[in-house]
């Protein structure tokens, strides 16, 4: 049993794990930063501790300040919510050498998906369908780099093995460009991520993201529950998520979500996780693995009933997964819009500030995950998002009306959001057609801000 548990994270997904260890009666321990003392859950919670100074680095990223945290308050497990420090292998180490639990992967797991030359080959090896690549990094041999990307096709992509939040990637149209291509990825990527191994893959030019969420206990039980599509993105971060995926077939479904049950058997994973896709054509291409929690997890819960923090933590306490893949139901649709503090009309400029009114929005299938009230200031140190509004239906066209509402009832005022936008997209003619590529709302943000 694990009777309390330390949040190493802040915002709304600090708040949802400690709504899940409240109704689960496991007691809480908040860190924060000196700007976030009034963070909502740090006034909820059973102790809480300073761990630092406003930036990040300092605090949420502190990890020597985060155990002492976690020994003082006698805490025996840490749950590292998403973002900061959550697939850092390293810190996970640290977290059960120091005699604490990870709520999450072993770290070595976090180290393999952490490097996605290894993560390719493990899932590769797993039978999880990749895109078409070079297998594993680019040597200097030119001839041969130019014989993989014939294969291959034009265009390729150049990708940084330790790359992540969409940087260490170049695209290659044509074989005059490519040996300078690989060159300069090679040297951004060593600048960049301290590893300047590169990799090749066939690129995609319509592709949309479609990502299976899988719960594995670490002891030879694994499940999928489904996918949820997050094609609508603006550089590379997502929007608008949805669950189910527009589209999918339930034959599809059973076909990806078997391919990455058995790959988590195979890499005996634990805990919850997210296989990331491209889809194309009818067809799935793996392109990395999440080792957590994500933001947009709440629209997998709502169709399927099942709550993967809670899920977390008793894996994590070393229960076996109690939920059969029969057990899965994917039931209704549910569609969540991301809630920044930003303004769209001005090239999306951050918009910290005091909030000087707030009314939420409610009823039948509206759920809203966020830490903020009247009166909190938001601070200007830390991503944007402020909130995540769900809603749910028993077909998409429901979700997408009652999202409608919902957003026309939500009123923020003292800073800027993106409500309005988020608005637009619900009331958008592709969005509403459902299947649209990764593409699709950056092209359609020339018109709707
Ligand atoms: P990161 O870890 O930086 O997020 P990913 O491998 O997840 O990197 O890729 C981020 C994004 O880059 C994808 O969502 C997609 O938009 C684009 N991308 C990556 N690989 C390809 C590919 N082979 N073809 C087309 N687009 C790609």
């Amino acid at each position: 049993m694990i009777e309390k548990i330390l949040i190493a994270n802040r915002g709304e997904i600090a708040l949802r794990v400690l709504r899940a260890c409240k109704e689960m009666g496991i007691k809480t321990v908040a860190v924060h930063s000196t700007a976030d003392a009034d963070l909502k859950h740090v006034l909820l919670a059973d102790e809480s501790v300073c761990i630092g100074p406003a930036p990040s680095s300092e605090s949420y990223l502190n990890v020597p300040a985060i155990i002492a945290a976690a020994e003082v308050t006698d805490a025996e497990a840490i749950h590292p919510g998403y973002g900061f420090l959550s697939e850092n292998a390293d810190f996970a180490e640290r977290v059960e050498e120091s005699g604490f639990t990870f709520i999450g992967p072993k770290a070595d797991t976090i180290r393999i998906m952490g490097d996605k030359v290894s993560a390719i080959r493990a899932m590769k090896a797993a039978g999880v369908p990749t895109v078409p690549g070079s297998g594993g990094p680019l040597g200097d041999d030119a001839e041969e780099n130019m014989r993989i990307a014939r294969e291959i096709g034009y265009p390729v992509i150049i990708k940084a093995a330790g790359g992540g939040g969409g940087r260490g990637m170049r695209v290659v149209h044509t074989e005059a460009n490519l040996l300078k291509s690989i060159q300069l990825t090679k040297s951004e990527a060593g600048s960049f991520f301290g590893n300047s191994e590169v990799y090749m893959e066939k690129f995609l030019e319509n592709p949309r993201h479609i990502e299976i969420q899988v719960l594995s206990d670490g002891q030879g039980n694994a499940i999928h529950l489904g996918e949820r599509d997050c094609s609508m993105q603006r550089r590379h971060q997502k929007v608008v998520e949805e669950a189910p995926a527009p589209g999918i077939t339930a034959e599809q479904r059973a076909q990806i979500g078997a391919a990455c049950v058995n790959a988590c058997l195979e890499i005996n994973y634990r805990g919850a996780g997210t296989f990331e896709f491209l889809y194309e054509d009818g067809h799935f291409y793996f392109i990395e693995m999440n080792t957590r929690l994500q933001v947009e997890h709440p629209v997998t819960e709502m169709v399927t009933g099942i709550d993967l923090v809670k899920a977390q933590i008793e894996i994590a306490m070393g229960q076996p997964l109690n939920i059969k893949q029969e057990d899965v139901v994917i039931r209704g649709h549910a569609m969540e819009c991301r809630i920044n503090a930003e303004n769209p009309a001005r090239n999306f400029m951050p918009s910290p500030g005091k909030l000087e009114r707030l009314h939420l929005p409610g009823g039948l299938g509206v759920r809203w995950d966020s830490h903020i009230y009247t009166g909190y200031e938001i601070p200007p140190h830390y991503d944007s998002m402020i909130g995540k509004l769900i809603t749910y239906g028993n077909d998409r066209d429901t979700a997408i009306a009652r999202m409608d509402v919902a957003l026309q009832e939500m009123v923020i005022k003292g800073i800027d959001t993106n409500i309005h936008l988020q608005r637009e997209i619900m009331n958008d003619h592709g969005f509403c057609e459902g299947g649209m590529n990764i593409h699709y709302l950056e092209h359609r943000l020339e018109h709707l801000v």
